[in-house]
């Protein structure tokens, strides 16, 4: 194992204790007993799918969101070799160390991004063919106990062009469940963001158990493209290796607000 593997193990390890729970290696998955209206009882570590106020995803009704002036963050992605995971849960490129987001005078590591079909967030009441996840750790944070130290930046995908940056690693995303892909080709995260940066902002929870809540969630306002055919390979290989589908149903404000970036420059 590696260096920055070994840390990345070593976070979400601690990630996991730190909500109470062993890593415990409990099933689970997106329908029938193991499905999302079940997570919360298999197992006592993820107690807050079920208990927690402050869950993700959620419907973003734009009427009702609350524009404020804020700081923007900063993303300083570098070109990563193309490592790709299908974890039986999603298929996820796991970010070689260096990657970084600056956000509130903090930095956060870029650990993995990964994808859902259909997405998770909906915008007023829409859900969207596909969303990508790119997961953050500010490790400092983590130690200092802080919220927030777990930032998720999300990238509505809607059915259009070809998406040509995604292209380079789609042929290659694995297929079987524990299968990992080393490309020969490195890869940007950075290729695949939209230009315009501004985002809708809540407090949220991871979408997957144990839901660890204190997750910052950063929802790109605009989307991008893939064919269909991109979709349908992404959907096939899912449905080969997990389920139909992998998104998490939306769950209820409860009186959380949702800001969306004004102003920025
Ligand atoms: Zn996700």
């Amino acid at each position: 194992m590696n260096g920055w593997r070994a840390k990345l193990t070593l976070f979400l390890m601690l990630i996991l204790i730190a909500v109470g729970g062993q890593a415990a290696d409990v099933a689970w998955n997106y329908s029938g007993n193991l499905g999302p209206d079940n997570w919360g009882s298999l197992d006592p570590s993820f107690a807050l799918c079920d208990d927690g106020q402050s869950q993700s995803p959620i419907d973003i009704a734009t009427f009702n969101v609350d524009e404020q002036v804020v700081a923007q963050f900063e993303l300083n992605y570098q070109n990563a070799p193309a490592l790709l995971l299908n974890n039986g849960h999603t298929i996820e490129m796991e970010y070689e160390t260096g990657s970084f987001m600056e956000f509130n005078e903090n930095l956060y590591e870029l650990l993995q991004f990964h994808f859902h079909a259909p997405s998770e967030h909906t915008i007023n009441g829409q859900p969207f063919a596909m969303e990508m996840h790119l997961v953050h750790l500010c490790g400092r944070c983590f130690f200092a106990g802080q919220n927030d130290a777990i930032v998720v930046l999300g990238l509505l995908i809607e059915e259009g062009p070809t998406n040509q940056d995604l292209a380079s690693i789609w042929t290659g995303l694995p297929g079987t469940a524990g299968e990992e892909v080393h490309l020969e080709s490195t890869f940007n995260a950075l290729s695949v963001l939209p230009d315009d940066l501004t985002t809708y902002r809540y407090n949220g929870s991871l979408t997957t158990p144990p839901c660890t809540e204190g997750v910052g969630w950063l929802l790109l306002r605009e989307t991008i493209t893939m064919s269909a055919s991109q979709i349908n390979f992404f959907k096939t290989l899912l449905s080969n290796s997990c389920c139909d589908f992998n998104n998490r149903p939306v769950q209820p404000l409860n009186g959380r607000v949702v800001t969306l970036d004004v102003g920025m420059d």
